[in-house]
């Protein structure tokens, strides 16, 4: 074998039924030099990138449901109608959810130009959740609602994170429980730790904090099998040391979350920003601009996301690469420098 130039290998190609035996029938093939094409590729990546404006260290919106019921009691209720309202507003705006585990753990894998956003869903009540007997979605829950947006507007996934608790969606049984979760597993949902029995973690000695964190994620494993990814804060209160939210043990069961979410109360930075704080995520109140929640719930704030665009997250389509304007550099977290892609 030769090589001719870059690029080029001539091969001495076996004369096989071709002319008889001693005839030369070298034939040049060109081969793409692997470099040069690594080059190219990258190339058209970073074009890729900036054309749709990619920003992977952008803003997200984790954003906080509670019930989805027809008569609201409480400041963190929405009804069917108004729930449906926030998908449909998300999609019109770009928006594909993500799991709080996927956002986590940076596998952001949403198509280019598209704004990632986490739909987070606490308390495991049964106006989220309820199953008729064949497994079907009770018309009006969240997640009836949530599947129906995702199915008239192609590309928004139904995708979510259901913070569980002891409720478990009103069931009592442990057949019951189970139902849920599996049901949940099956249709792709993301499951996270809430505590057991919901208690506030403030203030609390750390054997009291770890014992009712591992007793959350005894209840999911128990009826799942996979430990939680994430935790949300009762209350979204953290306690005194605020990684004993993160890792603990207690007994035989331990737990190591990559990511620990509050309540309140601005969009949460992206996974690949050096402002991530694993210990501390914060999320936003869904809620209309009013009262309390005239600047810092989910209306206002995907108002100011839409009307500060350069400073949301916008994949650039490859969940391989972290895309983003050269002149952020300084805030790409050093985890994922091998997988940058500045422009
Ligand atoms: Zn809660």
């Amino acid at each position: 074998m030769r090589v001719l130039g870059a690029g080029l290998v001539v091969i001495g190609a076996l004369a096989a039924g071709c002319g008889g035996a001693g005839t030369d029938t070298t034939v040049a093939k060109p081969k793409v030099d692997t470099a040069a094409a690594t080059r190219q590729a990258k190339a058209a990546k970073v074009a890729a990138a900036a054309k749709v404006k990619a920003n992977e260290l952008g803003q997200i919106p984790v954003i906080m449901f509670h019930r989805v019921v027809d008569k609201p009691t409480t400041q963190d209720d929405r009804t069917p109608a108004q729930f449906r309202a926030d998908l449909e507003r998300l999609a019109k705006d770009g928006y594909v959810p993500v799991s709080a585990a996927e956002y986590t753990t940076g596998k952001i894998d949403i198509p280019a130009g598209k704004h990632a956003v986490v739909l987070t869903f606490d308390d495991s009540s049964p106006s989220q959740l309820t199953l008729d007997e064949l497994g079907q979605p009770k018309q009006g829950t969240a997640v009836q609602i949530l599947q129906d947006v995702a199915k008239r507007n192609p590309g928004f996934r139904a995708a979510a994170t259901f913070y569980v608790t002891g409720d478990m969606f009103g069931k009592t049984a442990p057949e019951e429980q189970a139902q849920m979760m599996l049901w949940l597993k099956q249709n792709g949902f993301d499951i996270g730790n809430h505590t057991r029995d919901h208690h506030s973690l403030s203030g609390k000695p750390q054997k009291a904090v770890v014992e009712e964190i591992a007793a959350g994620q005894k209840l999911v494993t128990a009826l799942d099998g996979a430990p939680p990814v994430t935790l949300a804060l009762p209350y979204g209160n953290q306690p005194r040391k605020k990684d004993w939210a993160r890792s603990g043990k207690s007994g035989d069961v331990s737990y190591n979350h990559a990511g620990v979410f509050l309540a309140g109360y601005t969009p949460a930075p992206a996974p690949f920003n050096k402002n991530f704080d694993p210990l501390g995520i914060p999320r936003i109140r869904a809620m209309d601009k009013k009262g309390d929640c005239a600047q810092f719930c989910s209306t206002a704030w995907l108002d100011w996301l839409n009307q500060n665009a350069d400073q949301r997250y916008t994949s650039d389509g490859d969940p391989t690469t972290v895309a983003y304007p050269k002149f952020k550099a300084p805030f790409l977290r050093k985890d994922f420098a091998a997988r940058a892609l500045p422009y």
